[in-house]
Parts: structure tokens; sequence; C-alpha cells
């Protein structure tokens, strides 16, 4: 039998080959682009289509043997499939999914965007998509298709390859690159996304080509559009006589010839652009498909008669799954050019289309969805350890999971493309906003059971009755650190009076600092310094004493601090500048403030001994709004049409000098007699601490909003380091890329403008300046020794679809990004700034703790000696730790049996596997220590939290058992040493990560 297939098959091939010089295959690929939230929420999109697209597939699909479909985003499929969906239906999809007719691609909650995610939610977001299929159907996506987000992260192909897929799809890249691209045959290659892991997680990448993923939809023949048989959806009802507006022509016996003719003459221009004869013809395009009858009737009927008279076309045409294409292209065995970890951002359509806007589209939102990201990632963590310590504990496992479930959705739902990018309406912007906020309480609901442990409900119910000072003059707060490192740092408590005492868990006092607080005029921020192990929480008091204490400063009483006001000082009135210059002080810098500007003037590094001049100040692009008179900025995009101008008039100073931090803030008019300030940016030095990633960040927050109309707000930071206009910034927090000034013939500032998610520095030879960030924003350099970063936009215009959709980005919100900055030379930078910028997205979570039942000082430490700490050496990060209660056990033939016995004796959601992953932080040779392959023993690592029994590593997803994953390999025009540094898990539980590496494994405890 064997032999016969194989003689078969040489047959197939010869045949092929002799009609490959001649004729194309097309692989028409059925699709329906869905966007999860844009301009309709996902239950207006359920309603109107989303829904009807699966059911209609099902069916269609179930009826004609030929017929093929690609489902791509999970959002809509699981609800559809959990609310939606018969027994019928269901059945259908694991008949079609086993026949290879219905496959499932990229297999994400969503589509992500490329540009504005952190790495960790990309990963969280195609995690949450790759459990649900693995445990419904025992299906691993293999394919990516990623046609809609706006520009390519180089993060992007890494991340799929660590996921297992074979290739890569892409679309959108800037239209005079993929022009050039066409033109050549070059819009196919390898990636290697990372410059560290290099060979060993390429992939190769198709580049989809000037028609994108939508169906070329201009007939010669008739006004109307062609190849769209459903026409457009409608909302919010979809037409109860099943008449969508814009339906193409049908085939009929006289369109027939021209529908043939227009679809051959399309498929062999695109086929030039190509060095094999496959064409991938995309038949779909947004919200298509909720009609698939009418579609698939049609287009039948043109592709057997194309078929039919394929050897006069030169064409035959098939349905496809991307599968087939990239199986068809795999076995041309052709060698491909690599491409190295270049991205492709920005992204422009047009000479005025730079889509760089959306950086810095809908900073609340942007922000709050890395927040909810770091909630989430101390839930999990916390909720491991709750798990291995009290297995039969009073949280309910179950109730437990549906909070962490929530928020992973929430998590992962706005990392859509047009989710966390801003380029939502704003009804969609509100959706996302409620799911992120309403599931955040929810977790935070899960975090104080926890914390509440049993000793506590014991002692709740038995004893009310206890001698409490007044609750209002005592605050009870749990502090956790998220980061499997130890830290010391310092909280911000907000608080009511003048003066406090706090202690810790062991009754000692602890350092604070209280002021007025620069946000509210009732309020005092109360600085708390805390040392916390790896994962270790502890507990503090903090009391508020009516009267000063006698004994001076040993009893620990911390009372409101200085505040010293400076004069305003006015733009107009600057003549000389830095006669005046006061100095503020740590262990790491001297900054020196302007009296005469009331702004920084330089901060001095006092390890390196180098003065850097820096100034720091608010600037304003003036957006047109008017798409009449040129071109316009809106979610998408930004035009620069003039240069940036000086957002104020004159700047108010004040500063307060404290042990802990001293406090510079900054308030910025837009006029000289404006009563209220425009813009304003407080700094917090951090005093007397030795850590240097402490001591060398300097905390900066901005507030800002609501802005004028038109207008697009920038922190610029200007200094004399010589970095000719060169910046760079991070690809998703994962890898840092040099970005050279470019020089257009039009639109050079918004095109120099790059997304920033986690870090941006210049540098020249002997000091670095890096900017840490907490969400995503726009950042470019457009002048020597310059850095601005667009942390603000509000605007409005009057082209006719922006307004159609509601998408002009009329933002009147007030925001409070943070930065941290930090300056040193490169080497010292680089070492820290990874981990800094892990510092800033995992502060410590503060949970202030109700009303405690007993008095809980001195008698005993709270939980003390078990919460022992997790640490992992410094350039390795505990990426994640979570219990994500999926069904289905490590053997995968065994989950398939399984699967095939239709639930029956289907293993219950496991509670006890836990899922880690661990990140090195380094380039290889970004630091001479560092940067090297680091071994850990896991068993050792993971003590503090219990005994580890097996350990078993997965692939990124936790789909693979590592040592089943086989990927397809691509041939290549460059011939590089296979130099992988892989090593797996030893039997005593040690394992060697390298630089770049993400590694994931299933854990189970003792
Ligand atoms: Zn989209």
């Amino acid at each position: 039998m064997k032999g016969l297939f194989l003689f078969l098959g040489l047959l197939c091939v010869s045949v092929s080959r002799n009609d490959a010089q001649e004729r194309l295959q097309v692989f028409v690929i059925p699709h329906s682009h869905m966007d999860v939230g844009w301009v309709y929420t996902v239950q207006e999109s359920m309603h109107a289509y989303a829904s009807n697209v699966y059911t209609t597939v099902v069916e269609e699909l179930s009826r004609v043997k030929d017929r093929k479909f690609i489902a791509v985003e999970q959002e809509f499929f699981r609800l559809w499939w959990d609310t939606t969906a018969s027994q019928w239906h269901k059945k259908q999809v694991r008949q079609l999914l086993q026949e290879g007719r219905l496959e499932f691609i990229i297999g994400g909650q969503v589509m992500h965007d490329e540009a504005v995610t952190d790495i960790d939610d990309a990963i969280l977001q195609l995690t949450e998509g790759h459990g649900f299929l693995y445990e419904t159907f025992g299906v691993r996506p293999h394919f990516s298709w990623h046609v809609d987000p706006f520009g390519a992260s180089a993060t992007t192909p890494v991340l799929f390859a660590l996921a297992g897929f074979d290739a890569h799809l892409i679309s959108r890249i800037d239209y005079d690159l993929k022009d050039d691209m066409q033109k050549n045959k070059k819009l196919q290659f390898v990636w290697r996304g990372s410059s560290s892991l290099g060979r060993t997680q390429d992939i190769f990448t198709h580049t989809m080509d000037q028609y994108s993923y939508c169906t070329p939809s201009y007939l010669p023949f008739s006004n109307r559009s062609g190849f769209y048989w459903n026409g457009v959806a409608m909302f919010p009802d979809p037409p109860k006589d099943g008449v969508y507006p814009n339906m193409s022509l049908p085939v009929t016996k006289d369109t027939l010839e021209p529908y043939a003719q227009t679809m051959v003459k399309n498929i062999k221009q695109r086929a030039q652009w190509f060095q094999t004869n496959h064409v991938l013809w995309p038949w779909g395009c947004d919200k298509q498909f909720y009609n698939a009858s009418v579609q698939f009737t049609n287009m039948d009927v043109l592709m057997n008669y194309i078929n039919k008279h394929s050897e006069e076309f030169g064409v035959t045409v098939q349905y496809a799954t991307l599968k087939d294409y990239f199986q068809a292209v795999h076995q041309s065995n052709l060698s491909w050019e690599v491409r190295g970890s270049q991205d492709f951002l920005p992204y422009s359509t047009e000479p005025f289309q730079a889509w760089t806007g959306f950086y810095a589209s809908r900073n609340v939102l942007k922000g709050v969805a890395r927040r909810a990201s770091s909630l989430l990632h101390s839930a999990e963590s916390l909720f491991v350890r709750y798990r291995i310590r009290y297995p039969d504990g009073p949280v309910q496992k179950e109730w437990a999971l549906d909070k962490l479930k929530a928020l992973r959705w929430a998590v992962s739902e706005v990392q859509h493309h047009d989710g966390i990018t801003g380029t939502e309406s704003p009804k969609v912007a509100d959706m996302y906003m409620d799911h992120l906020t309403q599931s955040m309480m929810s977790v935070e609901e899960l975090l104080a059971a926890m914390f509440l442990l049993p000793q506590d409900l014991a002692i709740s119910s038995a004893n009310t009755e206890s001698k409490e000072p007044s609750s209002d003059l005592e605050q009870h707060i749990i502090v956790y650190n998220p980061l499997a490192w130890n830290i010391t740092t310092y909280i911000n408590v907000s608080v009511k009076y003048p003066m406090a005492l706090v202690s810790d868990d062991n009754g000692l006092a602890v350092p604070a600092q209280i002021q007025p607080s620069a946000e509210s005029v009732a309020d005092y921020d109360l600085f708390i310094v805390v040392e916390l192990g790896g994962l270790q929480y502890r507990k503090y008091l903090i009391q508020f004493p009516q009267s000063k204490c006698n004994k001076g400063s040993s009893c620990g009483l911390t009372h409101a601090a200085r505040v010293v006001t400076f004069e305003t000082r006015n733009v107009s009135k600057w003549k000389k500048t830095g006669r005046r210059l006061l100095p503020v002080l740590n262990e790491c810098y001297k900054l020196l403030f302007d009296q005469e500007t009331n702004l920084l003037h330089s901060i001095t590094d006092r390890f390196e001994k180098r003065k850097v001049r820096i100034r720091q100040d608010f600037w304003e692009y003036e957006a047109n709004g008017d798409v009449h008179t040129g071109p316009i900025s809106d979610n998408y995009i930004f035009t620069a049409n003039e240069l940036a101008v000086l957002a104020y008039k004159s700047v108010a100073m004040q500063i307060i000098p404290g042990k802990i931090i001293s406090e510079v803030r900054q308030y910025f008019y837009r006029e000289e007699s404006d009563k209220n300030y425009t813009y304003s940016m407080i700094t917090r030095v951090p005093v007397g601490f030795k850590d240097r990633i402490l001591c060398q960040r300097l905390d900066q927050s901005y507030g800002m909003g609501p802005l004028v109309v038109n207008k697009e707000a920038v922190l610029r930071t200007t200094t004399s380091l010589s970095n000719n206009r060169t910046i760079y910034t991070d690809n998703n927090g994962y890898q840092m890329l040099k970005r050279e000034y470019k020089q257009y013939i039009n639109n050079s500032v918004s095109r120099n403008y790059y997304p920033m998610v986690r870090e941006a520095y210049i540098e020249d030879d002997s000091s670095r300046l890096a900017l840490l960030s907490e969400r995503a924003h726009g950042v470019a350099s457009l002048g020597q020794g310059q850095m601005e970063v667009m942390l603000h936009r509000r605007l409005w215009n009057n082209q006719e679809w922006n307004l159609g959709y509601n998408l002009t980005l009329n933002d009147s919100s007030v925001v409070q990004p943070v930065l941290w900055m930090m300056l040193g030379s490169p080497a010292a930078m680089a070492t820290l700034s990874q981990q800094g910028a892990l510092y800033l997205q995992h502060r410590p979570v503060v949970l202030p703790i109700d009303k405690p039942q007993r008095p809980w000082i001195v008698r005993e430490r709270w939980d003390g000696p078990t919460v022992q700490p997790v640490v992992l050496p410094p350039n390795l990060h505990l990426q994640y730790l979570s219990i994500p209660g999926w069904c289905y056990g490590p053997s995968h033939v065994q989950h398939l049996q399984n699967l095939n016995l239709g639930g029956e004796g289907k293993p219950e959601k496991d509670f006890d596997r836990v899922l880690l992953r661990i990140t090195h932080l380094f380039e290889e040779g970004e630091d001479p220590v560092l940067a090297k392959p680091t071994t850990i023993n896991l068993k050792e690592v993971m003590q503090g939290l219990g005994e580890v029994k097996t350990v078993q590593e997965r692939s990124l997803t936790g789909t693979w058992d590592i040592s089943d994953l086989q990927r397809w390999n691509w041939r290549t025009t460059e011939n590089t040493e296979n130099s992988s540094s892989f090593t797996h898990v030893t039997t005593d539980f040690s394992v060697t990560i390298s630089p770049k590496q993400i590694r994931t494994f299933f854990i189970y405890f003792k």
C-alpha cells in the first residue's frame, strides 16, 4: 500500500510540475474578518451578524463537500458555541475540523494589535484562545492570519513560532515598501524576529499583496461590487426579509463569463508578485458570510465554470484553508530570503497617511488595560500560592477561577487591534472599560478573600467584640510583591490625616513620609518603605495619632512635610537662564532646577560624574480637522501639519524635600493670567536608597486634560546627548529596535513616530537616557538630543467616514500617565532598564483590609514564616504563574481519546496543574554577566511555594508537550549554522535559560 501511494504521489507531482509552468493553482480561502469591538460592541455584532456567520457557515459546509472556511478570532466563536450552537451544529463542527474543511487560524481570543500591546498580554490572549480550542477540540492552530493589525512587530513571529506555528501571515505594512516587495517577488521570506533566538524560532512569513484580505470588489460589467453576494451587514438588526444592502449581482448565465474573466484577470495579476504558481485568493472581508448560503451557491457555480475552462484560463481554483495554501508553498521546496529582527513599523498607507496616531489614542484605556493585566498577573500567582498552602481553604476554587477567568477574558479582549489601539467608537471603548473594571473589581474581591486566612475567619465569627481603636484612626493594608525578585521600594497610600505611624507585621516601625497630596486638597500622600521578598506579602498597620508625640523622632511618627513654593515664572520674561540653580539630590543623581524658568536644567550622574543638560516641558501639535484644507489627524492617523508649539506661557513650582522622596511639582499655565494650570508634572526623587534600580529612577507623573479640541500633547525632553535623532524603542516590551531618523518628502514628523510599550531611550557614547512606561505611547526623536512622547490626543474632523462611524477621537478625558526616567552610562542602563520596566509594570499590590477582627501586632507573626520568598536571578523574569484550570491532561493521545468518547470520562478542571513561564530579559552580548545562559533548579526556586513533584516543558500556550513539537522546516538562501542553545529540563529539575528565551512549564506540587 505504501508503495502504491508513493507512486501515485510521484505521478501527481510530475503532472503538477508540467502544469505549473502554465497553470496557476488558486486557493480561494473563505473567511470573515470579525472585529471583536470596533464600531459596534461585541453584543451588537453577535446579534447583527457574527452569530449567523458560524451558524450558516457550518450548515453550508455540511451541505457540500468541497466547501471550506477558516475561523480566526475566538471570542465570537466561543460566544456562539456557548450560547447559540445546537447539538447538531456542534457535532458538525467536530466533523468539519476532522475533515480539515473548517480550520482555526491564529486561535487567539482576538487578532491582537502588534504595536501597542505588551508581550505578556499578547501571550495571554493567545493562550486564552488556544486553551479553549485544545480543551474543546484537541486542535492546535498552525498558522497565523494577522491581516489587519496596523504594522507588524518582530515579536509576533517569535511568539507564533514558540506557540508551534508553521507559517505566519501579515498584511498591513508601509505602502512603498510593499510596492517594492511586490515588484521584486519578496513578499514571502523567513523571519528571524529575535536576534538572540535567531534560527531556532524563525518562521516563514507571507505578506499579503496590495489587495490585502478583502476580495477585489470592482466589476467592469456592473456598478455593484462583486463576490459579496450576501451584501453588507446591517445594524442593529438583520433585515427581516434577508435582503441586505449592496448584494453583488448573482452569478447567472449572463454574468458567469464576465465574473470568471474578472476573477482570472485578478488572479493573473497577483501571481506575478509571487515566486511559486500558487495564488492565495482571500474571499471575504469585514463582517462577511453571515449568509453563507448565498455566498457559496454563487461561488460554486463560478469556480466550477473556471475549472471547466481551466486550460483556456490557465488557472485551476479550489476552496482552501490556509493550511492547503502553505502546504503547497512549502512543498515547492524553494529557498527563501531571511529577514532579521527588523519590524514593519510604522505603517503608512499613503504619503500623508501615517498610522502613528493610534500609539497614543485613548490614553485612559491603554492605561487601564495594562493595570488590569498587572492585577491579573498578581492575582494568578497569589491563587497558586493559596491553592498550594490551603488546598481545602475557605476560598472556593471554582468561584476563584471564575473571577480569574473573567479578567483573563477582559484583558485578552482589549488586545484586539481596535481595542487597546484606541481606534474604536466611544461606545465600544466604554464596553472594553466596563469589562475591564468590572472584572478587576471582582478579582480584588478574590484577593481580599484569599488574604482573609482561615484563622482569621474562625476568629471573626467567634469574637465580634474586639477592643479596637476607632477604625478610621487605623488602617490595615496588605502589600504583595508580584515579582520573583526581592525588592525595596516605596508605596503611596492616600490618607486623610497629616500625621501617621506605620508598623510592619512584626510590630516594628517602618520609615514613612507624609505630605499634602499633589492631587487633592483634602488628602495626604503617605509614602511607606516596603521590603518584600519575591512573591511575598506583608501586612502593615497605619495609625493616625491625633496628638504629636513627645518623644521626638524616636516614636516613629511622621508628620506632613513642608511644601516650598517658588515664584511663578513667565516664559516672556525668560532672559538669561541657568544662573540660579536649585539642587535636588539623592545617592545617584544631582538634579538642578532653574529658578528663572522653574524647569529642570540638568542631571548629574553621580556614578559616572557626568552632567547632562535636560529640559522637560509640554508641547502641542495643532491638528487639522477640515478634510477640505489638508490631511487630518484621527484615531489612527497622526498628521503634523505644523511643528509643535510650546503649550504654556508660565510655570509654577513647588518642592517638598523628604527623607524617602523629594517631590518636585511643576504646573504649566497656557496663559500667564490663567487661574488653572493646563499641564502638571510631578517628579519623585527617591532618597536614601542604595539599590540602584530604585535610586536611579525618577518617578514622573503627568496630569493633562481635558485638552482643547484638535490638540495632540507631547512631553518633550531635550538633552545635550548627541544621538543624531536616533531613538531606540521596544517591540511589545520584548526587544529594543534602533530607529534612525528618516527624512521623507512629506510628513517626516509623523512617519518618524514609533510605539513605545515599556521603554524608549536615546544615547551617545557616554550616557543613555531611558523612559520606562506603564502604558503605550507614541515616541520620536525629531531633533538632536531630543525625545518626545505623545501622551494625549483630542481630535475632531469633518471627514464623512469618521463622522459616520463616530471615529473622530473627541476624547475629553483627564489622563495621568507615569514614566520613569533613568540616566546612566549605556552599560549601566542596559543592566537596569529591562528590570526597571518590570518594576514599573508590576508595582506592589496594596490592598486595604476592612475591619480586622483582632489586634494582630506583637502577639504573633501574621502568617509570616509560611510566606517564603520565590526568587529568580536578576536576568530571569517570572512572566506568569497561574492555575489555568483547563480540562485536559498532559498527554495528547489521552486527550484525543477522551474527546472521542464524547465527553464521557472527560477530566475535570485541573486545579493542581500550575503553568509557569520564565523569560530571559537580555539579548545575547548585551551584558558581560547577565546576558549569559543561566541555570536554575526549578525545585529550589519554587520551594517557597511548595515541593515540586513533576515538571513538563510545554509550548508557549501550553498545548504542546515540547518534545512532541516539530515545526515545518523552511529552506533559506542563507547557510546559517543551527546554533540551538535549547536544553531540556533535567531529571533533577534543572533548566538552562538562554538570552531571550521564553520557557513555559506545567508544574505539579506535592
Ligand atoms: Zn480588523
